[in-house]
């Protein structure tokens, strides 16, 4: 694993931005979502936010939280419920941005699940939210997206391919492999993973697996899916204290929400201009980590 680039907004220029942009962010009820929220708001971001969360109550307390706190935020912050996993609540949601922006210029894909000791059915809902729902919102928002428009993924550094047991990792390294054939790894996960090392740091597999899933399918099937402008990115945030890492408190040093929020930052801010080299490939620490 090693690192590839320097800081890549040296190499953009001019940013043509006349209309108004807007954003959408999932899981922004706490975590890295929230903290990714009140950075943007924090330095005056240039977008309308949208922040989503699948708990409306939590959602919109987080949503008032930062918004009296930056009480001179020039632009919109709104709050929309948003369960990433349930068909309703994407549908409703899609079909509400469509009706009030007809667009839309960022996504970032931040929502996602890690279990404790998971039963079969937890490790199974790891790979739908972490992986099916990312890639369910994330195609219903292609024919949205701006031709300059952008799509984030907040992944995780452990979905390289040296986290994987030798069984996942040899199926997405082909690269040969076929959209249809990468689902059916997803769909078949539970065989898929069953080699995976006991020792590892994060002992459920699913989570590791989900995460490679979601790095193959941005890397190889949604950055050919684009047109245009667009950009996508996957990326590691840090090891963050929040409460998905609760189980890793006194083994690895946490960074702090705000902290982990950084290169969702970075690569929402990146210009909006055609990134040939850098796009579809994945960030850690603001620098592109080839694996
Ligand atoms: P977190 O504090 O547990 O936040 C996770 C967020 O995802 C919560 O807002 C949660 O909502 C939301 N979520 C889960 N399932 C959802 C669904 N079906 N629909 C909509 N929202 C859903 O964890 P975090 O650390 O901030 O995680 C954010 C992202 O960073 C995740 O993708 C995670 O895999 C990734 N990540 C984290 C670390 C780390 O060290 N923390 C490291 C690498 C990658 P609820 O409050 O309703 O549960």
């Amino acid at each position: 694993m090693g690192c590839a680039s320097s800081d890549i907004r040296e190499n953009n220029s001019q940013e043509p931005n006349s209309v108004k942009r807007n954003l959408v962010i999932t899981g922004a009820n706490k975590g890295i979502g929230y903290a990714t929220v009140e950075r943007l708001v924090a330095e005056n971001a240039q977008f309308d936010i949208i922040a989503t969360s699948r708990n409306v109550e939590l959602g919109e307390k987080a949503a008032r939280e930062i918004r009296n706190k930056y009480p001179n935020f020039k632009n919109d912050l709104i709050y929309r419920q948003l369960d990433v996993d349930d068909e309703k609540s994407v549908n409703v949601f899609v079909d509400w941005v469509k009706n009030k922006y007809g667009k839309l210029d960022v996504l970032v894909n931040n929502a996602g699940v890690l279990y404790e000791n998971p039963t079969v059915d937890q490790q199974i809902k790891t790979i739908k939210t972490n992986f099916f729902s990312v890639v369910t919102l994330t195609e219903k928002f292609l024919p949205l997206l701006t031709k300059d428009g952008k799509i984030v993924n907040v992944s995780s550094i452990v979905g390289s391919l040296s986290w994987q047991g030798p069984t996942l990792r040899k199926a997405i390294e082909n690269e040969r492999i076929t959209e249809k054939q990468l689902f059916n790894i997803a769909h078949n996960i539970i065989e898929e993973t069953r080699d995976y090392p006991k020792e590892a740091l994060i002992s459920d597999p699913s989570y590791p697996a989900s995460k490679a899933l979601l790095n193959t399918y941005i890397r190889r099937f949604l950055v050919a899916k684009l047109k245009d402008n667009q950009q996508c990115y996957s990326l590691h945030p840090g090891v963050v204290q929040t409460d998905m890492a609760a189980g890793l408190e006194g083994k690895i040093k946490l960074i702090t929400p705000y902290e982990g929020a950084d290169t969702s930052v970075y690569l929402i801010n990146l210009p909006f201009v055609k990134n040939s080299e850098f796009n579809g490939k994945f960030f850690d620490n603001r620098k592109v980590v080839v694996y």
